[in-house]
């Protein structure tokens, strides 16, 4: 693989199982990790790391410089739930930091970007059920007017200067490795983590409320195979809609009381169940699967065991 890749926003949710799948993929040292703010011990030993803030175009451009990086991965943003608390610090984070690396792009300093979009580009509007990859998009959230504007910019490099920009509109991602940065779907990883300590657990979203959500391990099999598929495959330059499962939380409970017979939930939404409410239920993300063949591994059972044994684990080596 020619050049080096940079991941920013490595330590977060996402890009810290990310950074690591990728360093197992091309190398420890091929791979460069680079936040506002340290990651976990295993991402940190792992391989080479900078603090950068991705706001800051010249800093950005010196690690590009001084590693020789040929791919960024731009996962640093201020997720739905905290941008509703900041929303001009989340709009300059989200797109500052977008149109330095399209910039580099289009300077053609480094080949090939990632930046993931999200399902919050959707809005009351859209069609909630199976949401089509072309819809209706009149987002009503701050986070979600960034990303949809952020597609927009995505798209308009690619057609007008050539950019090999590749975005996909990640679900709700549960994960156990690293705790989620404040976005909506955050109940469904807390409550692997009640559940466990102490059979209980209170949902910020009503027991009703469908959302599309997707394992871990799927985003990033997900997110290595649209990077990796040759560009004539990557029809859509916006962002692809992408999903494998969806449940509310009265479903979620129900297949963690499989496992655990005694776990009770109650229900407490607060602000961020208008979030939700303007969201889709249920994605239509056919031309993934047409494109670049994506498919999902993960269904409902098998990510409840994969976050009960990991969250359970987890706990131990803590006591
Ligand atoms: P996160 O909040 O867990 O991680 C974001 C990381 O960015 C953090 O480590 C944070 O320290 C870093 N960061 C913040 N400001 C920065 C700055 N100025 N410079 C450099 N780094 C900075 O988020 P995540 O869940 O890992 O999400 C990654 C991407 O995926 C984001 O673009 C997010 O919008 C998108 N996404 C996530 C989800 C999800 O369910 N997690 C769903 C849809 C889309």
């Amino acid at each position: 693989m020619a050049g080096k890749i940079l991941i920013i926003g490595a330590c977060g949710q996402i890009g810290t199982e990310l950074t690591l799948k990728l360093r197992d993929l091309y190398g420890n040292d091929r791979v460069v990790a680079s936040d506002i703010r340290e990651g976990n011990e295993e991402l940190m030993n792992s391989g080479p790391f900078e603090i950068a803030d991705a706001t800051d175009a010249p800093v950005i451009e010196s690690i590009i410089d001084k590693y020789g990086i040929s791919k960024v991965y731009l996962m640093a943003a201020m997720l739905s739930a905290t941008a509703e608390k900041a929303p001009m610090k989340a709009w300059n984070l989200n797109m500052d930091s977008l149109f330095h690396i399209l910039n580099f792009a289009k300077d053609k300093k480094i080949e090939k970007v990632f930046w993931p979009s999200s399902i919050a580009v959707f809005g009351p509007t859209t069609p909630k059920n199976d949401t089509p990859q072309t819809t209706i998009m009149e987002p009503s959230t701050v986070y979600g007017i960034s990303k949809q504007t952020g597609e927009r910019w995505c798209e308009y490099f690619h057609d007008k200067y050539g950019v090999d920009v590749r975005s996909l509109r990640y679900p709700g991602i549960i994960s156990y490795k690293t705790l989620p940065g404040g976005g909506t779907t955050d109940y469904a990883i807390e409550i692997f983590h009640e559940a466990l300590k102490n059979k209980a657990y209170t949902s910020f979203l009503a027991e009703d409320t469908g959302l599309p959500m997707m394992y871990m391990d799927d985003a990033i099999k997900a997110t290595v195979d649209i990077m990796k598929a040759p560009s004539e495959k990557i029809k859509v330059r916006s962002s692809y809609n992408l999903s494998a499962l969806s449940f509310t939380p009265k479903v979620l409970a129900e297949a963690i009381q499989k496992e655990i017979p005694d776990f009770k939930i109650s229900y407490d939404p607060d602000f961020r169940q208008k979030i939700a409410d303007s969201w889709p239920s249920s994605i239509d993300d056919s031309e993934a699967r047409k494109d670049w063949q994506w498919k999902h591994d993960f269904d409902m059972q098998s990510l409840v065991k994969e976050m009960l044994s990991g969250v359970s684990e987890q706990l131990n080596t803590a006591k």
